[in-house]
């Protein structure tokens, strides 16, 4: 295999419109924009049968791919990289018209382009050397990691850009080769990522097969599949767990979550309501580790509940492309529906709405107002189901350890959060939740050099870092 390492090389600038115009079809499927319902692009709609070619183009690269060199790999990332910053305005209105997200105000489409050109750089400049388990007069033993082979990507609609970059981007580094299901909702600005980044790469080192969930089911049990990363619901992973059975296919399963968040009595309501506001709203709380569930001690929940209440009425929610709105619609209206009905559960069942909950129907796009609903039981469905969008149940609690109990009483656990003004008891309680990442005073600040993942129902294995890597790998010792 040919490779260019000329990490001299301007990348090209690709502008919107020669970007569309690469990567729909004009026989494709409509895609809408769920602000306004105009069509955005046509996506190609592919088959199992494309899938099936996509894969045995996947596997005949691999080995060519697995032969150049790791730095020779991460070069060429890092170019990657080059070349999706060259082309973030595009990739970012395309993203903002088909997911519905702002481009410009808050963590959104920019954002969100700017994340997976800092996942590629960062995921080029992590250090994997061999390990050396011991070396003494017993005799010596190395850890190395292997390619796995050619690894299946399946994504979700909310962060469809970034999430892809997640998944690609280490099984790159790792000599593997990938093909990439998109989500049957966003497909485009995942055939716009891979477009840019396919000018950089070797031929099939990277294929993307859009289509619908046969699709995914079909990838999902390819034999010629030896890893699958997988992000998405919690009913979808546990079908493709059934399906990569047979195969005993490699899983790396990031699911649904529903975070809880812990207000202890020493915080400080001003200072914690716009770190509460971004846990829970950010991407219109369309983040599957976003604070979904908030518990407030008694002797601040008035005044967190008032600062709070606040922040929601000050940030506008609107078309994305729009240069001031913060929050955008939902991304179609099946989630709309999850987020107006838990909403009305809430209400039914005693809960006090302290902003948003009134959507205005007559309007076009799936636009539901932030939501904050106070003074609900812990058992409410606003509180154990996951919304998956704007719509933030606020729980009271007297005792700390009564809050603990709740936040890890559901049966899932990707993140987590601790808001306190001391850092030692805020640590103390973080220690006692159930979840692959707690934070202090912030909610779901992923970062690329802490391993990423959930525990009980929201999944299996991590993803960034070191470990991250390794996932993509398989384990080889050498021993003498
Ligand atoms: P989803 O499970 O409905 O779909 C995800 C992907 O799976 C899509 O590409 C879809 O086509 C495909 N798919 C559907 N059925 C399949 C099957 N039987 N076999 C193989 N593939 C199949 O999820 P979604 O609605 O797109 O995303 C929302 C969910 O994802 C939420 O629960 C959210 O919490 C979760 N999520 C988790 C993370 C994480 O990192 N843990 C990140 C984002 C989203």
């Amino acid at each position: 295999m040919t490779t260019t390492t000329d990490t001299d090389r301007t990348p090209d600038v690709l502008a919107y419109d020669e970007l569309l115009a690469a990567i729909t079809d004009p026989a494709g499927r409509e895609i809408l924009d769920p602000a306004t319902g105009e069509v955005v692009g046509r996506a190609p709609e592919r088959t199992a049968e494309d899938l099936d070619r996509a894969v045995g183009r996947a596997r005949v690269a691999q080995p060519g791919w697995a032969a150049v060199p790791d730095a020779e790999r991460c070069a060429l990332l890092l170019r990657a990289a080059d070349a999706v910053e060259a082309s973030a305005g595009a990739l970012a209105e395309l993203l903002s018209r088909e997911q519905g997200k702002p481009v410009q105000q808050g963590p959104n489409a920019l954002f969100e382009v700017g994340g997976a050109v800092a996942w590629l750089r960062a995921t080029a400049s992590l250090p994997l050397e061999p390990e050396t388990l011991f070396d003494d007069e017993t005799g010596t033993a190395t850890l190395t990691y292997d390619p796995i082979g050619v690894v299946g990507a399946i994504g979700p609609w909310n962060w469809p850009v970034m999430i892809t970059v997640w998944q690609i981007a280490p099984a790159l580094r790792m000599g593997n080769t990938v093909v990439v299901k998109p989500s049957e909702h966003t497909p485009l600005s995942v055939l716009g990522l891979v477009h840019v980044l396919g000018r950089v790469l070797p031929e099939d080192v990277l294929t993307v097969v859009p289509g619908g969930r046969e699709v995914g089911e079909a990838l999902s049990k390819h034999p010629g599949v030896d890893k699958l990363m997988f992000t998405g619901s919690t009913a979808t992973g546990q079908a493709i767990m059934r399906a990569a059975a047979d195969g005993l296919t490699r899983l790396t399963l990031e699911l649904g979550g529903n975070d809880a968040g812990i207000v202890l009595p020493d915080a400080d309501p001003e200072a914690i309501a716009e770190g509460l506001f971004w846990g829970a709203f950010i991407n219109t709380g369309q983040t599957c580790a976003a604070l979904k569930r908030l518990y407030v001690h008694e002797d601040r929940y008035d005044a967190v509940c008032e600062a709070l209440t606040a922040v929601v009425a000050r940030m506008p929610m609107g078309r994305g492309l729009e240069e001031h709105n913060v929050l955008g619609p939902l991304q179609n209206r099946a989630q709309y529906e999850i987020v107006a009905e838990l909403v009305e559960q809430a209400r039914a069942g005693g809960g006090r709405v302290l902003v948003g909950g009134d959507p205005d129907e007559s309007a076009p796009g799936h636009f539901y107002p932030a939501t904050l609903v106070a003074d609900l039981d812990d058992d409410n469905p606003l509180v154990t189901q996951e919304q998956f969008g704007p719509a933030l149940p606020i729980v009271k609690y007297s005792d700390v350890d009564e809050a603990v109990a709740m936040a890890n009483r559901l049966d899932v656990g990707l993140g987590a959060s601790v808001w306190s003004a001391d850092p030692e008891k805020a640590r103390e309680v973080a220690a006692r939740l159930q979840a692959g990442t707690v934070w202090i005073n912030k909610h779901g600040a992923v970062d690329p050099r802490m391993p990423f993942g959930g525990i009980k129902r929201s999944g299996f294995g991590v993803e960034f870092g070191v470990e991250g890597l390794k996932a993509l790998g398989v384990p080889k010792v050498i021993a003498s």
